[in-house]
């Protein structure tokens, strides 16, 4: 598929792969009545790229997943070697022609098909394979989270991929030989640092395979990169400081502000010229109209109008009515129990029996909107949207809220829905424990969007907030220090919480008697409070007061219409760090060691 960048001259290829098997129809089984033996055998081969991201909540699943990994990375470096053979003989120079970018651990066995290849194809010399190899990947970690950290059992590469399970362990000997030499007499680092975890079942660590195999590692944002060194692999920190960098994520102006939120992009555009579409760092030049009122009257009627637009998305898909002078609170991406969707709906109830049982008004209306899908295997995640649901169904139908809070979880959360969301959005729900973001991307859409986040310190939050300046920033929680502080030390007591705090036990004891579920089991949510009640893991109750306290600051700022204006204008000013051509410049100029084009005329 060609690819145009936006005024582009050059056309890149994106190469597309699926798999097709190499015999039709099998005619003598067919006319034997063999029907479905026929076909059997061309259906399993497609069944290889029918689906991305199979469930792997099952053994199938997990193999599946493990084929399609291997289908993909043999296709891209069987191509590149193609491409490389057509005019060099000599594969010393495969590193100054290519640079394999491993986007997470997904595609680490591009590493061993690499090898495999100059192996057992071009009959290279070990040492000199494994030289190549590594001077041509480099790998991006994507995550911290344990449970999302790649191990394939050994067993299934014993039986689907035995040549490159050779070649994993002939790698794992040339790792072991480099931790020896560096640390000598330590027999817990060669252990901690193998490719293979021993245990009950011998798993394969794909994050230290793609470290090992790779000239550069790094973290998507300015934490996560330190929590990568520090806390995810230390001992490679240690072993080879040198290969670990920072490449914080961006997103593109083009679609995210240009294309989604046109009033916007006409009004920056009458007043700075269009250099910012490619130039984002261009935006600092609105930061003087953050006095000019009639400035900011403009930036309002378009929020203002662009909130209208996502009322009637709402309308379409959900049938809930919600009003644009309310305050659109906007927490929009995949559901996990990292991204706390539970802490916004805790607090949401809390504001619900503020106004129900102590007859308390906002200040302000606010409207509730969530999106985003659960992996088809989790199902606490699930649940969660069943809560928010649940909780969007009773709050929403109680006359005595009186329309103060509305509560709406759109469907189907898409890049289509979502470039109608981050326009129409006042606030940006960053929530996440902290430590356990990697960057977040969305942060960066919504405040180029001129919504104000209400965030922790974790991921590229720690980096707008920089950026935007701490008084156009919501900030609350504990910071990752303190998170991992608290779970070393196992001081965490979700039930200190519970007995000293009315507030938190009042909540926590309407969404376990029943209020949320008027028509069905009144356990129904017992997975959701037990988590929360045993562990909480993820920090809820400790963060829930500072949660409150900021959401409360934010319906306060809000009464000041024109304050309001000028914090979302000065998030839109100084968003253009987030842009995807900062990210790409550094990783063209730090690791792929390549000059744009535009940049050589
Ligand atoms: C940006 C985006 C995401 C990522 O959102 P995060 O909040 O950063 O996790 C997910 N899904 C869609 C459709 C998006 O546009």
């Amino acid at each position: 598929m060609p690819i145009v960048g936006y005024t582009g001259e050059t056309v890149n290829y994106l190469r597309l792969f699926s798999a097709q098997s190499a015999n039709t129809l099998d005619i003598e089984t067919f006319n034997r009545g063999g029907y479905v033996e026929a076909v059997e055998k061309n259906i399993k081969v497609e069944t290889i790229s029918k689906v991305l991201y199979p469930s792997d909540s099952v053994e199938q699943g997990r193999y599946l997943r493990l084929i399609q990994q291997y289908f993909f990375c043999s296709c891209v470096i069987n191509d590149i070697i193609r491409r490389f053979t057509e005019d060099h003989t000599d594969f010393r120079e495969l590193p100054n022609k290519a640079v394999i970018q491993l986007n997470d651990t997904h595609p680490t066995l591009a590493i061993v098909e690499l090898m495999r290849v100059l192996l057992d194809v071009y009959q290279l010399d070990w040492e000199e394979a494994f030289d190549i190899t590594r001077k041509t990947m480099a790998y991006t970690n994507h995550t911290l989270l344990p449970e999302a950290l790649e191990k394939w059992p050994v067993s299934m590469f014993e039986k689907a991929l035995p040549r490159h399970l050779i070649i994993i362990y002939e790698i794992n000997e040339w790792l072991m030989r480099q931790v020896r030499e560096h640390f000598p007499n330590d027999p817990v680092k060669l252990s901690q640092m193998s490719l293979i975890e021993e245990g009950y079942e011998k798993k394969i660590r794909m994050a230290h395979l793609a470290i090992t195999g790779s000239f550069s590692v790094n973290g998507v944002a300015a934490i996560h990169t330190e929590l990568v060194k520090h806390k995810l692999v230390p001992d490679f920190y240690e072993l080879w400081p040198d290969k670990f960098n920072n490449k914080t994520n961006g997103v593109t102006p083009r679609r995210w502000l240009l294309v989604a939120n046109q009033g916007l992009s006409n009004l920056i555009t009458t007043h700075i010229g269009d250099k910012w579409i490619t130039d984002l760092s261009e935006l600092r030049r609105l930061e003087p109209y953050a006095t000019d009122e009639s400035f900011l009257r403009k930036l309002i009627d378009i929020k203002k109008q662009n909130k209208i637009r996502l009322a009637q998305l709402i309308d379409n898909t959900t049938g809930i009515t919600v009003s644009p002078d309310s305050i659109f609170d906007v927490q929009v991406k995949r559901i996990h129990e990292y991204k706390r969707q539970h802490l916004n709906a805790l607090h949401i109830v809390h504001q619900y029996l503020s106004i129900v049982e102590d007859g308390k008004t906002l200040p302000q209306p606010i409207t509730y909107i969530f999106g985003g899908k659960a992996a088809p295997g989790y199902e606490m995640a699930k649940l969660i949207i069943k809560l928010i649901n649940n909780i969007a169904f009773v709050v929403n139908n109680d006359a005595r809220v009186k329309d103060q809070i509305k509560v709406a979880f759109i469907p189907d959360y898409k890049v289509s829905s979502a470039e109608i969301i981050f326009p129409g959005s006042d606030v940006s729900e960053q929530i996440s424990t902290a430590g356990y973001e990697a960057s977040g991307t969305s942060n960066m859409k919504f405040a180029m969007n001129g919504a104000l986040t209400l965030g922790t310190l974790d991921g590229a939050n720690v980096e707008i907030r920089d950026e935007v300046g701490a008084e156009n920033f919501y900030l609350f929680g504990l910071t990752a220090e303190e998170v991992d502080e608290r779970h070393k030390n196992d001081s965490h007591k979700p039930w200190d919480y519970y007995n000293s705090d009315p507030r938190i036990k009042r909540v926590i004891d309407a969404l376990t008697s029943g209020m949320f579920t008027p028509n069905e089991d009144k356990n129904l949510f017992a997975p959701i409070m037990q988590n929360i009640m045993f562990k909480d893991y993820y920090m809820i109750l400790a963060d829930f007061n500072s949660y409150v306290a900021a959401h409360e600051k934010i319906a306060q700022d809000y009464q000041n219409e024109l304050e309001w204006a000028k914090k979302a204008l000065l998030n839109i000013a100084r968003s253009g760090k987030f842009s995807i051509d900062r990210t790409v410049d550094q990783y063209a100029q730090d690791i792929w060691h390549v000059q744009s084009s535009v940049d050589k005329e």
